[in-house]
C-alpha cells in the first residue's frame, strides 16, 4: 500500500497541485538514451544556429579592415578624379561656419526624409536671453505620395506648409526657410541641391537629377497663395551637428542612426578638391550609407543582407546603410528567422503567414526583445503579438538573433566613425584629438545596447581620439533654422 499512501500524503500536503504519478519502465536504460538524444539534438541545433549567426560576429581585425576601407572611400570621394565613381559621395554642403551665438530671428524649417514630415517655426534669440523656441506640426506623407510623382509630393508639402502657416497665423510673413531634406544632394551653393537618388522609403518619380529648391519654389508658385524665402537646403546630419555646435563649439561631426545611417563632418577646404578655395573648412555630407556599393565590403555581407537588399526599393544601393540602420535591422532578423524555421530550428518548423510579411519585424521590437529587464515570457508575448507562436526555447533563439544583428550594426557604424575621427585627428596634426559628435536618431537613442557598442568600438579602433557623444535635440528643425540664420548673417555681411 506504499504507493497509495504516498499519493494520498502528497495530495493532502499540496492540495492546489494536480500531481500525477506515472510508472517508469526501465528508466536507467531508456532514460540514459533519452538524455543522450535530447543533448544530441540540442547540440546539433546549437551548431546550426551558431553557423547561421557566425557571419555576424566580426573580429577586431575585420572591423579594422572596415575602418580602413571606409577611410579609402572617404578619400576617393574628396578627390577630383575618383569622386564621380566613389561609393561614399562626400557631398559639399556649403555650410562653412558654426553658430556664434549672434543669430536671431524667426525662421521656418521643413523636415523631410525621416519617419514624419514636419513644418516648424523656430524663434532664435541672441545675447543674454539666448534661446531657441520651436513650434512644430507633424504631417503624414501617405505611401502613395512618397512613391507617386514628384509634383504630387511637392504639392503635398506645400499644402502642409499652408496648413501650418494658417495654424500659426503667419501666412503673410515671408520668413526665411531652411529645408531639411535628408537625401543625398549635390550642392553648388547653400540654397541649391540636386537630388542624387532617393533612399529609405522614398521613390517619387521625376525628382532625381532635379533641384529640390526649384521643385519646392515651383510648387509654391503653382499654389500661388504665399511666398517663402528659401535660404538653405540642409541634410539632417548637418542640422544635428549645428544644433550640438550651438552648445559645444568642439562639435564638428554629426551622426544619424535612425531610419537611415549617415555622417557629416567639418573638412579642411584644402582637402575638398571639387570646391574652389583652400581656406577654412566646409561641412561634408559623407552619405556613407552608400559605402560598399562598389562591392568593397561584400566579404562581410551575409545571404540575409542580400535578401534584404533584393527586397528593398533600391537594390544594390546603400549597402552599408542596410546593415546598420533602423529601416533594415528588423528585416534582417526576419530573414534569419525564416531560414532557421526552414531548418526546423524555430517555431516547430512552421513558417507562419505573419513571418512571411515584409516589414512585420520592426526595429523597435529588437529594442524591446533585447532589453535586459525583459523576462522570456514577455519576449514570447511580443512574438505572439506579431503572430509568432513561440516556445520558451524559440524566444531564447529570437533574442540571440536580434542581439547578433544589432551588435553588428553598432560595430560597423563604430568602425565607420573611427575612420572619420582618425581623419580629423590627422587633419589637425595632433597626437591626441578631443572631439564631440552630435547624434540623432531613434535607433541610437532607444536601443538598449546600440549606443554603448558603438562607443566601445570607436574607442577600440581610434584609441588616440577622445570622442564625446552629444545627443541632439531635434537637429532637423533647430539645426535647419540655425543654418538659415548663419547663412542669412553671412549673406548680409557680404552685401554690406
Ligand atoms: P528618422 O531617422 O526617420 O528621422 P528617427 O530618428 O525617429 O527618425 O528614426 C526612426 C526609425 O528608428 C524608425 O524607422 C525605426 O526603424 C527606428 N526605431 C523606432 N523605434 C525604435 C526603437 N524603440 N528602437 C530602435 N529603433 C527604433
Ligand atoms: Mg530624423
Amino acid at each position: 500500500r506504499y504507493a497509495k499512501r504516498l499519493h494520498k500524503v502528497v495530495r493532502r500536503l499540496v492540495p492546489n497541485c494536480d500531481v500525477r504519478f506515472l510508472l517508469s519502465v526501465s528508466g536507467s536504460g531508456k532514460g540514459a538514451a533519452m538524455v543522450t538524444a535530447v543533448a544530441y539534438r540540442l547540440a546539433a541545433q546549437r551548431k546550426q544556429i551558431d553557423a547561421a549567426l557566425a557571419p555576424f560576429l566580426l573580429s577586431l581585425e575585420t572591423l579594422r579592415e572596415v575602418k580602413d576601407k571606409m577611410r579609402t572611400e572617404l578619400e576617393y570621394g574628396l578627390k577630383r578624379e575618383t569622386q564621380a565613381s566613389a561609393s561614399v559621395k562626400m557631398l559639399p554642403t556649403y555650410v562653412c561656419g558654426t553658430p556664434d551665438g549672434t543669430e536671431k530671428g524667426k525662421f521656418l524649417a521643413l523636415d523631410l526624409g525621416g519617419t514624419n514630415f514636419r513644418v516648424l517655426l523656430v524663434k532664435i534669440r541672441s545675447g543674454r536671453r539666448r534661446s531657441v523656441q520651436m513650434y512644430n506640426k507633424i504631417f503624414a506623407i501617405p505611401l502613395e505620395i512618397m512613391q507617386g510623382t514628384g509634383e504630387e509630393l511637392f504639392d503635398h508639402i506645400v499644402q502642409c506648409i499652408a496648413d501650418f502657416l494658417d495654424y500659426m497665423g503667419i501666412k503673410g510673413a515671408r520668413l526665411p526657410l531652411g529645408f531639411t531634406f535628408s537625401f543625398p544632394c549635390r550642392q553648388a551653393s547653400i540654397d541649391k541641391g540636386t537630388l542624387v537618388g532617393w533612399t529609405k522609403g522614398f521613390k517619387a518619380t521625376d525628382c532625381e537629377g532635379e533641384d529640390v529648391v526649384d521643385m519646392l519654389r515651383e510648387a509654391i508658385r503653382r499654389r500661388n497663395e504665399f511666398d517663402l524665402d528659401i535660404v538653405a537646403v540642409v541634410n539632417d546630419t548637418v542640422g544635428t551637428m549645428m544644433t550640438c555646435g550651438y552648445e559645444d563649439p568642439n562639435c564638428e561631426i554629426g551622426l544619424i542612426a535612425g531610419t537611415g545611417s549617415n555622417v557629416c563632418y567639418m573638412e579642411d577646404m584644402k582637402n575638398i578638391e571639387i570646391v574652389e578655395g583652400n581656406e577654412g573648412k566646409m561641412c561634408i555630407n559623407t552619405e556613407w550609407g552608400g559605402f560598399g556599393d562598389n562591392g568593397c565590403i561584400d566579404n562581410i555581407r551575409t545571404k540575409y543582407d542580400k535578401e534584404v537588399d533584393e527586397g528593398s526599393l533600391n537594390p544594390g544601393k546603400q549597402r552599408y546603410e542596410k546593415m546598420t540602420s533602423g529601416m533594415y535591422l528588423g528585416e534582417i532578423v526576419r530573414q534569419i528567422l525564416i531560414d532557421l524555421t526552414k531548418q526546423g530550428l524555430l517555431f516547430r518548423g512552421q513558417i507562419s503567414e505573419s513571418l512571411r510579411k515584409r516589414g512585420i519585424f520592426e526595429t523597435k521590437f529588437l529594442s524591446q526583445i533585447e532589453s535586459d529587464r525583459l523576462a522570456l515570457l514577455q519576449v514570447r508575448r511580443i512574438l505572439q503579438q506579431l503572430g509568432l507562436d513561440s516556445t520558451c526555447d524559440d524566444s531564447i533563439i529570437v533574442k540571440e538573433v536580434c542581439g547578433a544583428v544589432s551588435k553588428r550594426a553598432a560595430q560597423l557604424c563604430g568602425a565607420g566613425l573611427a575612420a572619420i575621427v582618425e581623419k580629423k585627428r590627422e587633419n589637425r596634426g595632433v597626437e591626441h584629438l578631443q572631439i564631440t559628435v552630435g547624434v540623432d536618431g531613434t535607433l541610437y537613442k532607444l536601443h538598449p545596447h546600440f549606443s554603448r557598442v558603438l562607443r566601445e568600438t570607436v574607442k577600440e579602433l581610434a584609441p588616440q581620439c577622445d570622442v564625446t557623444f552629444m545627443l541632439s535635440e531635434d537637429g532637423s528643425g533647430k539645426g535647419a533654422a540655425l543654418i538659415t540664420a548663419v547663412a542669412k548673417r553671412l549673406h548680409n555681411v557680404g552685401q554690406k
